[in-house]
């Protein structure tokens, strides 16, 4: 039984992030979606929006659970079971800091391995920064997130909300 964790800030979940997922869970039994409860940045959502936006995009999905952790990463691997972290990469620009990040996760505990998918070249130029500016600023989005959280952007920005 091979469990992976999927760390992030996800604020708010893309199709980028659920292409991940979904390849995770072709290659693992269990995927944790571990959302950070306080990321070194601000966020749009609260915890419990982002996990609520998650697990209503996840919803059809069997051996995908969501969970959220404040800490080290590996802390949280370990402590659930994991035998891994999964992380997406986009593009070159991805790499430098995800490679650092992956070295330290090592360096704190051998057995937990990183994990890096890429997801489907459509959704290579897509991060939720993006997505919540398009919103901020009335622009469609409806191609980069789940209705569910197409609407809850709408709710966030009245501006759009109009359109
Ligand atoms: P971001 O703001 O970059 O979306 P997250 O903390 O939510 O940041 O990202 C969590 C993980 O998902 C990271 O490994 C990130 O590289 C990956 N990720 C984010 N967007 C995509 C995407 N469009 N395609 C593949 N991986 C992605």
């Amino acid at each position: 039984m091979k469990k992976v964790i999927y760390p992030g800030m996800f604020d708010p979940v893309t199709y980028g992030h659920i292409d991940i997922i979904k390849r995770a869970r072709e290659l693992f039994d269990e995927v944790v979606i571990t959302v950070a409860k306080n990321p070194v940045k601000t966020c749009l959502f609260s915890i419990n929006e982002r996990i609520e936006m998650i697990r209503e995009s996840v919803k059809g999905l069997d051996r995908v659970n969501v969970d959220s952790f404040d800490g080290l990463v590996v802390e949280h691997a370990k402590a659930i079971g994991a035998v891994g972290i999964i992380r997406g990469l986009r593009a070159i620009s991805d790499f430098d800091y995800e490679f650092q990040m992956a070295l330290m996760n090592r360096k704190l505990d051998e057995k937990i391995t990183t994990i890096f998918l890429m997801p489907h070249e459509k959704y290579t130029y897509l991060n939720s920064t993006i997505v919540r500016h398009l919103a901020e600023f009335g622009g469609d989005v409806k191609c980069f997130v789940p209705e569910f959280v197409c609407n809850k952007l709408k709710d966030k920005f009245p501006l759009f909300y109009r359109k």
